[in-house]
């Protein structure tokens, strides 16, 4: 690619000169009514949902029982206090009593004596009270001779079993349960108190969206290119469909599902699919709003959102982004007690499912490096799908669903564009589909031709074709150095193949040569990378050589040469002077792997690598002008043709190869069933 100069512009059609990588992803939220809580009514607490409605019903028994005891206790007291009370007297001086025969009842029970003297005694001794109604202190233990003195005194008596059982009784009736009840009632106000304070400001509330009748529709025939996942996701939808299968023999019930996959590759959709396949109920909730506002409330969402699910058992809660939530606790300097609090509250739910709740909790993420281990406990989040970029079988499968309602007309070949597309995920496709459509409607056709997805396809790869005035002098330039890019990768053979070779400024590029691989690549060979860093300083070669002068245009083109080269170097043990050891985990071009930071090799390996990368970046350099200066002849007619075309395909190239005897005939044939051999 030639850069646009001096602005600095972000590079991005550049990567597009093998990869085209723009990434067209939309997070689509699954569409569907938001359910509204009725307002008024009762407050539904967060914390135990199921029982509200009867929660004040059982208040009201509750207070009514407790006014009522209260009642009954004040009468029992009113009326024992009304009756003459008994005073306590010593046994002894019951005895005496008897003795004078002035004892005229007396009710033996639980080793005491209650009843009445005939004639009021003063006691004790010496004090003015009088007693008539008695009872006499305990006695400890049966006084075995008392049946027979009353007997002989003439007392008429009675004896009553002892009552343990029902003094027991009337001790709960009387003290416990009171107590208890009052506790009860007293918490339980407390918790609504503190409840609609919630309520006042309506943060706990969760924001689950709830497809109660209307649950999704999506069925596994909307999802392609991701058979394996399909596969995975099967057996959840059969677990739904019907638990108590699974449950009769005691087997465990898959509870968590994380799906892992780079954006746009389907995973909500897939989620959404298992819903509509099962036809559960959805609830969804993206990490992100977790953590959104304040402190405490996150936590309480969770909550909310598995109350919810558990209602609706069988059901799915899907958890989007479970990265913004899940990543390691206490890693990080700042941390953070919101996500924190969040993620052990989701951890607790995970864990507080009982056996017959069919629930199952789906998680998507493209970052599961960082999630916290405790997420991955077995019984939580244990089984991992995933959910991988499309090759273009799986490609064309999408093409095909999402073109299902759009009218094609019969030139559409999608299989060509789904070998176009390599790197395209389930979202970008969509996308292609959707602008091919709309430019097609934009010129008034009937029908989308494959015209209208080759220019919605460019306009994705490189950004919309803009106009722009170059000067002569500066096409020329343009022409040339993209020649030069074209040239390297016509004639070597570890290159990708070139498709497309143009000058007309898109995005921030001035012009763009396209070499787009046949098939996904999952390997790099070393010539394959070497061959990448000589495609990459064609354009500066050919300058060098056609022009005898370079110019800035070729910026992004180092960045991506040097980016090779080093990690040819660093991460793929290609360097025999360095050997075989990873010095850093940067981040590749290609699979965009993370990177980890600090340095761990001494300033000697810098140095070698730095030599190193060097090397090969100038071994490549010479090569190239050594290819471009044999094929002068041919690099001018290209940045000819570009001058006049603006355009040339792989076809055009071929043909001006072919003239100019840089190949002939036969090899021409001979490399185009090669390349398609190599898918
Ligand atoms: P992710 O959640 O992985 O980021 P989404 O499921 O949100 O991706 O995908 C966004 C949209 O892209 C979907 O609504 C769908 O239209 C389309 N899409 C993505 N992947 C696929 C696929 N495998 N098959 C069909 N359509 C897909
Ligand atoms: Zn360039
Ligand atoms: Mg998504």
């Amino acid at each position: 690619m030639f850069k646009q100069n001096p602005q600095r512009l972000k590079k991005k059609a550049d990567q597009a000169g093998a990869r085209p990588t723009h990434a067209m992803s939309n997070q689509n939220t699954p569409p569907g009514p938001q359910q509204q809580r009725p307002n008024g009514g009762p407050p539904d607490g967060a914390q135990q949902p199921p029982r509200n409605t009867g929660g004040s019903w059982a208040l009201r028994i509750a207070i009514i029982a407790v006014i009522a005891l209260l009642a009954y206790n004040f009468y029992q007291y009113f009326t024992n206090s009304n009756a003459p009370a008994n005073t306590s007297v010593s046994y002894s001086f019951f005895l005496q009593q008897l003795s004078n025969n002035n004892v005229d009842t007396a009710i033996v029970q639980n080793g005491t004596v209650t009843g009445t003297f005939k004639v009021p005694q003063t006691y004790p001794a010496g004090s003015s009270t009088k007693v008539t109604n008695y009872q006499t202190y305990e006695i400890g233990g049966n006084d075995p001779t008392l049946e027979s003195q009353l007997i002989d005194h003439n007392v008429s008596f009675d004896s009553k079993p002892p009552d343990q059982g029902n003094q027991w009784l009337m001790i709960i009736v009387e003290f416990v349960l009171p107590t208890v009840l009052i506790i009860g009632v007293f918490l339980f106000f407390t918790r609504r108190a503190a409840q609609s304070q919630q309520n006042i400001f309506n943060f706990g509330r969760s924001r689950a969206k709830l497809i109660m009748e209307d649950r999704p529709s999506t069925t596994f025939n909307d999802v392609a290119g991701v058979d394996e996942a399909k596969a995975d996701l099967v057996e959840i939808v059969d677990f739904l469909k019907s638990p108590q299968k699974f449950q009769r023999l005691g087997g465990r019930i898959p509870r968590g599902v994380l799906l892992v996959g780079p954006p746009g590759t389907g995973k909500t959709l897939l989620a959404r699919a298992v819903a509509g396949e099962a036809q559960v109920p959805f609830f969804s909730m993206s990490g992100s709003e977790f953590v959104e506002v304040l402190v405490g409330v996150g936590a309480s969402r969770v909550r909310d959102l598995f109350d919810q699910a558990k209602r609706a058992s069988p059901s799915i809660i899907f958890i989007d982004e479970i990265d913004a939530v899940g990543r390691q606790r206490g890693t990080s300097l700042t941390t953070n007690d919101e996500r924190e609090q969040t993620l052990n509250q989701l951890l607790v739910e995970m864990d507080g499912f009982e056996s017959h709740q069919a629930v199952v909790v789906i998680a998507a993420t493209n970052r599961p490096d960082g999630l916290d281990q405790a997420l991955l406990r077995p019984g939580r989040f244990d089984r991992r799908v995933t959910v991988d970029r499309p090759d273009w079988k799986g490609r064309m499968a999408i093409l095909a669903i999402h073109s299902r309602s759009v009218p094609l007309s019969s030139d559409v070949d999608l299989q060509t564009l789904a070998r176009l597309t390599p790197g395209m995920v389930g979202a970008d496709l969509a996308n292609l589909v959707n602008e091919a459509a709309l430019l097609a409607a934009r010129r008034n056709l009937d029908k989308v031709t494959m015209k209208n997805f080759e220019e919605a396809l460019d306009k994705i790869q490189l950004g919309a074709e803009r106009p722009l005035v170059l000067t002569e002098d500066d096409l020329r330039i343009v022409a040339v150095h993209e020649g030069g890019h074209a040239l390297v990768g016509l004639l070597s053979e570890h290159s990708d193949p070139v498709t497309k070779v143009t000058i007309v400024p898109r995005g921030q590029a001035l012009g763009v040569t396209m070499a787009t691989p046949l098939d996904d690549r999952y390997n790099y060979s070393k010539e394959y990378l070497f061959t990448r860093i000589m495609f990459a300083l064609g354009g500066r070669g050919a300058e060098d050589v056609a022009l005898g002068s370079i110019t800035t245009g070729a910026e992004n083109d180092f960045q991506q040469a040097t980016g090779i080269a080093r990690q040819m170097v660093t991460r793929w043990g290609m360097s025999e002077r360095v050997g075989l050891i990873s010095f850093s985990d940067r981040p590749s071009p290609f699979t965009g792997m993370m990177d980890s930071g600090g340095k761990e090799y001494s300033e000697e390996t810098a140095k070698a690598i730095d030599e190193e990368v060097h090397r090969i970046i100038e071994d490549a350099y010479s090569k190239v002008k050594t290819l471009l200066s044999t094929h002068r002849a041919t690099l001018d007619r290209i940045a000819q043709e570009l001058r006049k075309n603006e355009i040339l395909n792989a076809d055009q190239l071929r043909a001006i190869l072919i003239a100019t005897g840089a190949i002939d005939a036969a090899t021409a044939h001979a490399q185009e069933n090669g390349g398609a051999s190599l898918s």
